[in-house]
């Protein structure tokens, strides 16, 4: 992993602009990212441009975001090996838009954590092979000039919220686009609804206290023998499932459907195998597979 010192505002007085590609899927929280990075630069003087395309975000589907900020910007959208920052909330969606990142100087800030597309698990028997990228963080960041790879959910499922990976991002981004610190909390703290302030509060400054020293984190274990013969239970958050049906439809063991309410149950508890399918597959993290 290789670091730089962060960029300042004071040098981006003059074009070409500084250009930052916030990419993920669905349900993830992009939008609020580039919020946020549009609503600071603009507070401190610079002509923001900013696009994005957010559809199927029920679906899990592609979501990104350009955010271009400078004296002067006259296109909205970044081309290719034009990003300064590619931060990315899903780990296939940071590597296929690597190519829109500055080969020699481009920082790149990833979650680790993978949510696998429906057309990545052609071949749903128990154990079978995703065809999801298999790329690990280190080979990733060798081929960056800078680069962060971390697991984002994991962290924010440690405050409580694993929906606030985006502000742990965010939080990693601020090290690198030199704001000072109270300007993005505050920024932060204007977009998000009141009673979900303190856990973003936490989420961003826990990716910034990251950011200092940076890990590579290791590659994810394969899941043991001994590990599948354990018991296997869902949580499922009601409240966070926008009954897209994805996982009721990937689901190798059909023992998942939506209830009257059309939020997800697991119909038939014993044929479940803890393939972990659907939580992988989920875009609104309304499923966690425990296995004890
Ligand atoms: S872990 Fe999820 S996808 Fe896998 S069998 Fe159980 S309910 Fe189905
Ligand atoms: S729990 Fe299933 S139905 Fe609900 S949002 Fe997640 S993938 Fe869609």
């Amino acid at each position: 992993m290789h670091e730089r010192p962060a960029r300042s505002p004071s040098t981006l007085d003059h074009p070409p602009p500084t250009n930052v590609l916030v990419v993920g899927v669905g349900g993830q929280g992009v939008l609020l990212v580039s919020k946020v990075l549009a609503r600071l630069c603009q507070a401190n003087g610079f002509t923001v441009k900013q696009s994005e395309v957010h559809g199927m975000a029920k679906r899990g589907g592609v979501v990104f975001s350009h955010v271009r900020f400078g004296a002067k910007v006259w296109s909205p959208t970044i081309p290719a090996g034009e990003a300064d920052v590619l931060l990315a909330l899903e780990w296939a969606e940071g590597i296929r838009w690597l190519p829109h990142l500055k080969p020699h100087d481009g920082t790149f800030i990833s979650d680790t954590r993978r949510l696998v597309p429906p057309f990545a698990c052609r071949d749903r028997r128990p154990g079978a092979p995703s065809g999801y990228v298999t790329d690990t963080a280190a080979e990733i960041l060798s081929r960056v000039d800078t680069g962060y790879a971390l697991d984002a959910t994991g962290m924010a499922g440690e405050l409580g919220n694993p929906r606030t990976a985006n502000t742990v991002l965010l939080g990693v981004l601020s090290t690198v686009l030199d704001f000072p610190e109270e300007q993005w909390l505050d920024t932060l703290t204007d977009l998000v609804p009141a009673k979900s302030q303190a856990i973003n509060r936490d989420a961003f400054l826990k990716g910034r206290a990251w950011a200092v020293n940076p890990t590579i984190p290791p590659p994810e274990p394969a899941r043991s023998e001994a590990e599948k013969s354990q018991s296997v239970t869902l949580e499922i958050t009601a409240a966070w499932c926008k009954s897209c049906d994805i996982c009721v439809k990937m689901c190798p063991e059909r023992c998942l459907r939506l209830d009257h309410q059309q939020i997800v149950e697991l119909k038939e508890p014993d044929a479940c195998t803890g393939c972990r399918i659907c939580e992988m597959l989920c875009p609104d993290f309304a499923i966690a597979v425990h296995i004890t």
